[in-house]
């Protein structure tokens, strides 16, 4: 049987902490599916369809991560996709807290699904999509944080916002 885990995020956008995490998971499962949230309360600077298509982008050589969306439960779509774990990534303390609630909170609604997190990497342990989209909407050299692909899709997006944009949208209290 396959041993497949889900990672969801907002991936607004991916970052190079993201791609490490999903990657290293591939040491633990033989596939992950990255997942986005797609019905959210919050507003995001790139739609559900860009955030795939930077995903998808990003994990083209890894023919064992798929990109997916859901809605609803995210137990119920691990499940819908026969998954054994939920696979997240911890910074720093702060993400503990939120990381442990959804733990638990998950594994009430669906004991036999495990939550997997993983360590960032040091290299990466600063790096949000928070702070990316923060330092790209002021112009700042992001290269070194995100996919090529994905520092390309930042110049052009807040090219279309126009200057004097101080608007950085956030996708997460937390983040
Ligand atoms: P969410 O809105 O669910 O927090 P994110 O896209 O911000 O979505 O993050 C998805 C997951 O990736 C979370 O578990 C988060 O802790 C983890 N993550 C984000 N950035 C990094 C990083 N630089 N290193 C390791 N894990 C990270």
């Amino acid at each position: 049987m396959q041993r497949i885990a889900i990672y969801p995020g907002s991936f607004d956008p991916v970052t190079n902490g993201h791609v490490d995490i999903a990657q290293r998971g591939l040491r633990l499962f033989d596939k992950i599916i990255v997942a986005i949230l797609s019905n959210p309360v919050k507003d995001f600077l790139f739609t559900v369809e860009e955030r795939i298509e930077m995903l998808v982008s990003s994990f083209e050589e890894y023919p064992n991560i798929e990109v997916g969306t859901f809605d609803g439960l995210l137990v119920d779509y691990a499940a819908k996709k026969d998954s054994i774990a939920i696979l997240r990534g911890m910074r720093a303390v702060s993400d503990f807290e939120y990381e442990f609630r959804m733990g638990l909170a998950n594994h009430r609604l669906a004991p036999d699904i495990e939550t997997v997190s993983l360590i960032t990497n040091e290299d990466h342990s600063f790096l949000s999509s928070s702070t990316v989209r923060e330092i790209a909407s002021l112009g700042g050299d992001v290269s070194s944080m995100v996919p090529p692909h994905v520092e390309s899709a930042l110049k052009e997006r807040f090219a279309e916002l126009g200057d004097g944009q101080q608007i950085v949208p956030t996708t997460s209290m937390r983040d």
